[in-house]
């Protein structure tokens, strides 16, 4: 049996995989079975920040996991600590709750929120407010708040107290704000899955001094935008706003699995002992890792990311084929005359792989890719681009 068809025949069928057994990668290249080479313009959906097997990464990794990989949350380890401490002093939270994915990150935030709200205001004060065409997470909370209806039908009944208005809305927001008893409000500043739409800027704003005046938590999302991908640390750093609570994951473990909640001075002392706990929250291995990734996204650093991400808008907005591009730094849609998932397949034939978000081609490659490789894959993007003519 291939492997492809064992994993068709013993794992649950959820996800719609290409046809192609990855066995090993080098930075931004990833390698099939038949030794067939891509260029990962997709970084296991921003997840490998610094790309496959980084020899950083894997340093700080494999060094730690040569000490201790797991103690419990019962004793004191060196890595979550570090990790905390850095994130704390380059973002001005205070506190940081680990987890283990962007689901649980955000499951932490809603905590934190309708806590505060409880406690502040009273325990009728449950609703968290979110966007329309947002993504929030898989778990039957974080899908609650996800504002897509079409990932909530079959899972009936979801939890209760989640509400969703369109992005971009200040008079809409305005509105559930006044008719809603809202513990927070629950922002990405760019819509990954809902198609790479970054939020007006005016919006952020507006919404930011709202949940201020109210005394509305706010948390942003930013387990996609996050960790440089936007080309600040986080994301609500281009807005000028500063959040309640943020939660992030994907890219901040480059590879292994974690999630953070960070949380502002406001909401540090909100949670107590015993009102949250992860197993695994603050592992070892993952938060060495994850720290090994913060302390490379340096301003110098994250200069460069924009440098790269203004060659690529400039690129990418100039082929035939393309109707307009969106996004931040490295996290960009393409929409396209051609089907985006038949763009995204040829691409995949000719060793590129690209993402979709709905009826986009999005591209989030691995922060320090070389211009070299760039230049390679925008080439077959743009040869993909054409076919469909
Ligand atoms: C991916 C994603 C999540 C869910 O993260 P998981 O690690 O899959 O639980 C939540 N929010 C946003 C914005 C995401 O992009």
């Amino acid at each position: 049996m291939s492997i492809i068809e064992q994993d068709k025949t013993y794992i649950a069928n959820t996800y719609a995989r290409f046809p192609v057994h990855i066995v090993s990668g080098k930075g931004a290249v990833a390698v099939d079975e038949n030794g067939k080479e891509y260029i990962d313009l997709g970084s296991g959906i921003g997840v490998t920040a610094f790309g496959y097997c980084d020899d950083e990464w894997v340093k700080a990794v494999t060094e730690q996991l040569n000490k201790v990989q797991h103690t419990s949350n019962l004793y004191y380890t060196t890595p979550g600590a570090d990790l905390a401490k850095t994130l704390c002093e380059r973002t001005g939270m205070k506190k940081v709750f680990f987890s283990n994915s962007g689901a649980e990150a955000n499951e932490c935030a809603i905590k934190v929120a309708r806590k505060y709200a409880t406690e502040k205001k009273g325990e009728e004060y449950y609703t968290i407010l979110t966007l329309v065409n947002s993504f929030h997470g898989r778990t039957l909370t974080t899908l609650s708040a996800t504002g897509q209806e079409h990932f909530h039908k079959l899972f009936n009944p979801l939890t209760p107290g989640f509400i969703s208005t369109p992005a971009n809305d200040v008079e809409a927001f305005e509105e559930c704000v006044k008719n809603n008893k809202l513990a927070g409000v629950m922002i990405e500043t760019v819509q990954g899955e809902g198609g790479v739409n970054p939020l007006d800027e005016k919006f952020v704003k507006a919404v930011y001094d709202i949940c201020k005046k109210e005394d509305i938590i706010l948390i942003v999302d930013e387990v996609q935008t996050g960790n440089g991908r936007c080309g600040k640390l986080y994301s609500y750093q281009n807005y000028g706003i500063s959040p309640d609570v943020v939660s992030t994951a994907k890219g901040l473990g480059g590879g292994l699995p974690i999630g953070a909640t960070l949380m502002s001075e406001k909401v540090q002392s909100v949670l107590s002992f015993g009102d949250h706990g992860s197993t695994y929250g603050a592992n070892p291995v993952a938060c060495a890792g994850a720290k090994s990734v913060i302390d490379r996204l340096t301003d110098e650093f994250l200069a460069e990311v924009n440098e790269k991400s203004a060659y690529v808008f400039d690129k990418l907005s100039k082929m035939k084929g393309v109707v307009s591009v969106s996004g931040k730094g490295l996290m960009i849609g393409i929409k396209t005359e051609r089907n985006a998932k038949e763009v995204v397949l040829e691409c995949l034939e000719n060793g590129v792989m690209c993402l979709t978000a709905k009826d986009k081609v999005r591209l989030l490659p691995p922060l320090n890719i070389s211009y070299e490789l760039l230049d390679k894959a925008l080439a077959v993007i743009e040869k993909a681009l054409k076919q469909g003519e």
